[in-house]
């Protein structure tokens, strides 16, 4: 039954996906088709000076169909998951010029990194990928600066904690990302993670990032929750569950819930 709930949502997402792209393609489309039959007018009347234009903006839809569906292969090659213990904060570290790179000189990056964070269970090329990603959005949402908290801490999440997150009770290690942005209106909040979802113009969003990065962190069986105000701010964090191998010592049961594995 799991098996077939895991199915039925998969076959989900890549209707979402393929209606998404379905949608965009379409209207590259539509600009292509415009751009041809001014082009046929402009020609016929002998006004030749605004053909150029046309043909550029029909080379450039065509352009931005092919990266599009470039990016629909790549997604659905995506690499499967190599889960292994993962020291959040060394990762973090790891990334940090790239990312202060990645947002440039208007926006202010902190790190907090939690007291004795726990190693967790995750791919750690797939959580460079969200991160990247958490942090690119965080960017984007600030166009004239602001500041950006990357944080991470321990969360031991019981029944009621875990109901409120819809995540399995158990031990997680939070990974947030916190700008001063633009925040969401709750009808975007509400499509964030879907696939092909973005209020960015085209070209410049592809509307996968969190879409990804949910996949990612289900997959691992975490979680990732967004938390956001307009006017204010936003902030994702990423749930990684705890790593429970032989290396570090004992495990711990998860809470209240022996019956589920963290
Ligand atoms: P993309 O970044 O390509 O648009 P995403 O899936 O990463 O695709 O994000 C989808 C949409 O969610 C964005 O277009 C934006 O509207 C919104 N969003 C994501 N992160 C933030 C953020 N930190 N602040 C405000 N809006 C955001």
């Amino acid at each position: 039954l799991e098996e077939q709930l895991r199915q039925s949502q998969k076959m989900e997402a890549v209707g979402q996906l393929t209606g998404g792209l379905a949608h965009d393609f379409n209207n590259l489309l539509a600009g292509i088709q415009g751009s041809l039959e001014m082009i046929g007018t402009r020609t016929r009347q002998g006004r030749m000076a605004d053909v150029d234009r046309y043909l550029v903006a029909a080379q450039e839809a065509a352009r931005r169909a092919a990266a599009l569906t470039h990016r629909l292969l790549a997604f659905s090659r995506r690499q499967t998951l190599a889960p292994r213990a993962t020291d959040v904060d060394a990762l973090v570290a790891g990334m940090e010029e790239l990312l202060r790179r990645t947002v440039g000189p208007g926006i202010e990056m902190e790190v907090a990194r939690g007291p004795d964070v726990w190693a967790v269970e995750v791919d750690p090329n797939q959580l460079e990928n969200a991160l990247l990603n958490l942090v690119i959005n965080a960017r984007d949402a600030m166009p004239d600066g602001g500041r950006i908290t990357i944080e991470t801490a321990n969360r031991a999440l019981d029944k009621r904690a875990a109901r409120e997150r819809d995540i399995a009770p158990g031990h997680y290690v939070s990974l947030s990302v916190t700008d001063t942005g633009t925040g969401m209106p709750p009808e975007v909040a509400a499509r964030a993670f879907d696939p092909f979802f973005t209020t960015k113009p085209l070209g410049v969003g592809t509307g996968l990032g969190l879409s990804m990065v949910y996949g990612f962190a289900r997959q691992s069986g975490g979680q990732v929750r967004i938390h956001s105000a307009v006017g204010q701010g936003t902030t994702v964090s990423l749930y990684l569950p705890r790593h429970t191998g032989g290396a570090e010592g004992h495990e711990v049961a998860p809470l209240d819930a022996p019956g589920e594995a963290v």
